[in-house]
């Protein structure tokens, strides 16, 4: 058992962007590692540097083919059309970039360590992981490699009988559902913006009875998402008890993110994970999708904080609002003049507001289920 929550991050993420005006060209991991650190919240003994997976470790999911043609394309910078074809590599998604191949097998390489360090139990915060969106013969929405599917693989490698999977990403998380479908030891809950990209995950999908999924309305405010962590996600995870939890914690729900239309605060997430950390003997926090670089950065360090029981800061000190402070978002109106709060506070303004009858209803609907 873990003596204390681990944080595995890498230096890889500082400097390394998806290039030109792609969403991930903003810095996420290297600004939670920064942040936590000004806050003292981040010792030595807290933090493990990611390993880089081995290509072979990549084939519990993905094809020998794929992740050739991915470490190929990172060593050559360039694609075939063949290979962009039939890989979606050098795509404007997923573009050629300087570290596509080791940026993502770092992802995977923390989390597939994480499984292992949760063997007897504990608490891991994996941010440069949740790239959920990853088939196993190409790449997809931003994701190369599926570092959440590699997590729960390595969690059952060491022990886990039965994984739940939260999801609270704007998105759905195909990639992972793909894998787990018609699968009794693991349950996914996601939660993700109806009529958005990648189209999947409607209420009546349950990929054989493993998938819970809540497509959510434009606008979600914070007291329907504590509904539906009431309702939905805490008793569907209590009653299917799981030995081990997988929470994939995007940050692309909150309000000013530029990719969807989601209006949570923080304080969701904050509570959400809050809520899984006494539910099963393992939890693995990760990241995933959100665009905003200040929304991204505060909330994933608070959440690192909730994991750590630590005590939100009313208003940051000045070596940590400096970190928020040396942000830049181009080419982003949002990134001109950020709100004074953007760089002064961890926790946002709570967004509550009244809940719609359709988000009840589906969620009445899938209550039926359990
Ligand atoms: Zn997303």
């Amino acid at each position: 058992m873990l003596k204390q929550p681990l944080f595995i991050g890498s230096e890889i993420y500082r400097g390394s962007s998806y290039g030109g005006l792609h969403p991930l060209r903003v810095p996420r991991v290297s600004t939670v590692m920064d942040l936590s650190r000004a806050l003292g919240w981040l010792p030595d003994a807290q933090y493990v540097t990611s390993p880089r997976a081995k290509p072979k470790a990549l084939w519990a999911f993905h094809t020998p083919e794929y992740v050739s043609a991915l470490a190929r394309a990172e060593r050559r910078g360039v694609v075939s059309d063949l290979e962009r074809d039939q890989f979606q590599l050098g795509t404007h998604s997923n573009p050629v970039f300087a570290e596509m191949f080791r940026r993502p097998a770092t992802g995977a390489g923390g989390v597939m360590l994480a499984g292992e360090l949760l063997s007897n139990g504990g608490i891991v915060h994996v941010p440069g992981g949740g790239t959920h969106h990853g088939m196993p013969d190409r790449a997809n929405g931003f994701c190369y490699l599926n570092d959440p599917v590699l997590a729960i693989k390595s969690l059952q490698h060491h022990g886990a009988e039965r994984v739940a999977y939260i999801d609270i990403d704007a998105h759905h998380p195909d990639g992972v559902e793909v894998e787990f479908s018609v699968d009794p030891s693991v349950r996914m809950i996601s939660v993700h913006e109806e009529k958005r990209w990648p189209f999947t995950g409607a209420l009546e999908e349950t990929a054989g009875g493993s998938s819970f999924n809540l497509p959510v309305p434009r606008g979600l405010n914070d007291s329907e998402m504590r509904v539906v962590q009431e309702e939905l996600i805490v008793p569907a995870v209590d009653i299917f008890a799981p030995d081990a939890i997988v929470l994939q914690c995007g940050s692309d729900a909150i309000e000013e993110d530029p990719l969807s239309r989601l209006s949570l605060s923080n304080n969701a997430h904050a509570e959400i994970a809050k809520s899984l950390m006494n539910m099963s003997p393992r939890l693995m926090v990760l990241g995933g999708g959100g665009y905003n670089p200040w929304s991204v950065g505060r909330c994933w360090t608070r959440i690192w904080g909730v994991l750590n029981d630590q005590k939100m800061p009313t208003r940051l000190s000045k070596n940590a609002e400096s970190v928020l402070r040396d942000l830049r978002f181009e080419g982003n109106s949002r990134g001109r003049s950020p709100p004074e709060h953007w760089c002064t506070t961890l926790a946002d303004q709570p967004n509550e507001g009244p809940i719609r009858n359709e988000i009840r209803a589906r969620i009445d609907a899938l209550r039926a289920r359990f």
